[in-house]
């Protein structure tokens, strides 16, 4: 990670008066809780030139803290900072991550305590999806899955390659397919982006049914910042992708440099050593 990049603005004790709680009074009466936010942005060039547009204004995001709790009643604190930190990655996209520290002094808790408070730890994540199609108006699929993509607040797309004609893969016998890969920053989770890709599959009208068989859609989760993930639902990166020229070549245009973590090779080296086993 680049230095830069680990810079922090740090707000302590922001005091909002809000109605989070289990209990009907909380909802009702209101209380006191406290804020604490660590904001992780580059300050090289606000440092550099001391130009107020060229950072994030805090102020501006104690605004936005004390608005998101004050105008939603949670039950949590958990939902409550959630939204807070989803709230700031929003609005302010000079931040990569923040870290929320949101305290109930006043919880009802009949026993003499302190404090009691949920941190956690929100960022926007770099992602690259493969797009696939080969049944129906496949560049019109594909466009429109890239609309769906965009029109979803938890992600903001990238580069997104040239889309190229390929042969099938698999042995099915079927149509050329179209493929290419986008890249996007994105709020989801590697499974929460999994169930936002298999929705717009469904939207596309794919019907599952050969393993390998034609579809009107196919999106696919490549690589997950440097995530090396084996689920039963997932496999990040992408199992058979250092094996598909349809995927390295799409990925070698838009992100050449980006690195495969389980085996530290760039996309452009994997898609020169597939040439240079004449696989492809
Ligand atoms: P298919 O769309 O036919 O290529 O297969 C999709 C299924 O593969 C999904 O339902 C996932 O559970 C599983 N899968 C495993 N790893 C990935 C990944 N990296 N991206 C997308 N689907 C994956």
């Amino acid at each position: 990670m680049i230095a830069e990049s680990m810079d922090r603005i740090r707000i302590t004790g922001l005091d909002v008066f809000a109605r989070h709680g289990v209990f009907p009074e909380e909802n009702r009466l209101g209380q006191h809780f406290l804020v604490n936010a660590v904001l992780y942005t580059s300050t090289r060039q606000a440092g550099r030139t001391d130009e107020l547009e060229q950072t994030t204004n805090y102020g501006e995001v104690c605004q936005v803290i004390t608005d998101t709790l004050q105008q939603h009643t949670w039950k949590l604190i958990e939902a409550a900072a959630e939204h807070t930190a989803r709230a700031i990655l929003l609005d302010f996209p000079l931040i990569s991550a923040v870290e929320l520290e949101l305290c109930k002094p006043s919880a009802p808790i009949p026993l003499p305590f302190g404090s009691v408070s949920v941190t956690i730890r929100r960022s926007w994540h770099k992602a690259y999806v493969a797009l696939g199609s080969n049944l129906g108006d496949r560049r019109g699929l594909i466009q429109r899955a890239l609309e769906g993509l965009s029109a979803l607040e938890e992600v903001r797309l990238g580069r997104c390659s040239t889309l190229i004609e390929t042969a099938p893969y698999g042995g099915v016998e079927q149509g050329n397919f179209l493929n290419g890969a986008v890249e996007l920053d994105t709020l989801f989770t590697p499974q929460e982006l999994l169930e936002a890709l298999h929705t717009l599959e469904q939207q596309a009208n794919r019907v599952r049914q050969v393993h390998w068989g034609p579809r009107t859609l196919d999106l696919d989760i490549l690589l997950y910042d440097d995530l090396v993930l084996h689920s039963e639902q997932l496999t990040i990166p992408h199992a058979d992708m250092t094996n598909r020229a349809f995927v390295l070549e799409p990925m070698a245009e838009i992100a050449p440099y980006a690195v495969h973590p389980g085996l530290g090779k760039t996309m452009e080296q994997l898609l020169a050593e597939l040439k240079e086993r004449g696989s492809c």
